[in-house]
């Protein structure tokens, strides 16, 4: 039994890891006072090229959406997308013109127009190019990370509600239009915002955890890979480009109580593990341990309420290739 079994997961697991896609997650262009968030648009070209030579399919929003609906398969998709709305998004706009590269662009509405972004004019007319889709980054960019924290989720829901409005009342008033897509800021989710955005029509929401995406992750909690500073590099995004969803059946924690001692536990479905490594960022890899297809870390941490932690499972297959799933870990009164 248990080798019939395994022979019919050895048939699932090819057709279960081929529909990756890879987001990515750009925020200002040739804007060197900000190194942190820039990317030349001398590496976005090395990127488009690299990726249109091996072999990836670069996709527009609407083919995500139909892929995420389970209405089209993607093999090896990119979606590109930029955050924050940045006046040097016109400068990354001039290589997406050149290599007709469709992309997404998240804005806060709160800061359109300010000093250094780009104001309700530009977005008109960028709205009216056939490569630019614009989606919603929130009105205010708060950090609702923090205010979980501090307030609580019911607490937190509301706020996050109020500003999601007033983000659509700018949208309408406007570019006349209500957005279906949705980037996190900061990429900070927590449970129970994906009902709020679905209420509101949001169909897809961005984070930015690392990470390929397969449709198994559900609509509301996108990783991406930010291509910035030294991650702009070429030999970081073959790297991104190279490895795998890791599905997982259930992982923890996801909402910790501040201060309390945590294990981290997950389950995997979609390969028997090898060699795996359990990351979390105050505290970098954790000693590993491996049973069946549950990896888990030894050490139990306390969470620093200061730090915002992702938590990260790594894992290779039979041919060593690596599956990666990050997670954000969220603390709760
Ligand atoms: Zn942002």
């Amino acid at each position: 039994m248990k080798k019939t079994i395994i022979f019919i997961v050895l048939l699932i697991i090819p057709l279960l890891s081929m529909s990756e896609v890879y987001v990515l997650l750009y925020h200002r262009f040739n804007d060197e006072r900000y190194p942190t968030t820039n990317t030349t648009t001398q590496d976005l070209t090395t990127h488009i090229r690299y990726i249109l030579e091996n072999g990836y399919r670069i996709i527009s929003p609407e083919e995500f959406l139909l892929y995420i609906q389970g209405e089209i398969n993607i093999d090896k998709g990119v979606l590109f997308t930029v955050d924050d709305g940045y006046k040097s998004t016109l400068e990354g706009l001039k290589i997406f013109e050149e290599y007709e590269i469709p992309f997404l662009l998240f804005v806060p509405t709160e800061f359109i127009g300010y000093p250094d972004y780009l104001s309700w004019d530009d977005l008109r007319s960028l709205n009216e190019n056939s490569l630019v889709t614009i989606g919603g980054h929130s009105h205010s960019h708060g950090n609702f990370l923090e205010t979980l924290r501090i307030n609580g989720k019911e607490k937190t829901i509301e706020i996050f509600e109020e500003d999601l409005k007033k983000m659509f009342d700018k949208f309408e008033k406007e570019l006349n239009f209500r957005p279906d897509l949705y980037a996190y800021p900061y990429g900070y989710y927590f449970n129970g915002v994906e009902e709020v955005l679905e209420k509101h029509g949001i169909k897809a929401a961005f984070a930015q955890d690392s990470g390929p995406y397969v449709k198994e992750y559900g609509n509301y909690f996108i990783p991406r890979e930010a291509l910035l500073q030294d991650w702009a590099e070429l030999e970081h995004l073959n790297y991104v480009l190279n490895r795998r969803a890791l599905i997982l059946g259930n992982y923890e924690p996801q909402e910790v109580k501040v201060n309390t001692e945590i294990q981290i536990k997950a389950v995997t479905k979609n390969i028997n593990p090898k060699r795996p490594t359990v990351y979390i960022t105050q505290e970098g890899v954790l000693p590993t341990s491996l049973d069946e297809n549950i990896i888990y870390s030894e050490k139990k941490i306390l969470p620093n309420t200061k730090t915002v932690n992702r938590i990260a499972i790594f894992a290779r297959d039979e041919n060593n290739i690596e599956y990666v799933k990050y997670w954000l870990l969220r603390l709760i009164p």
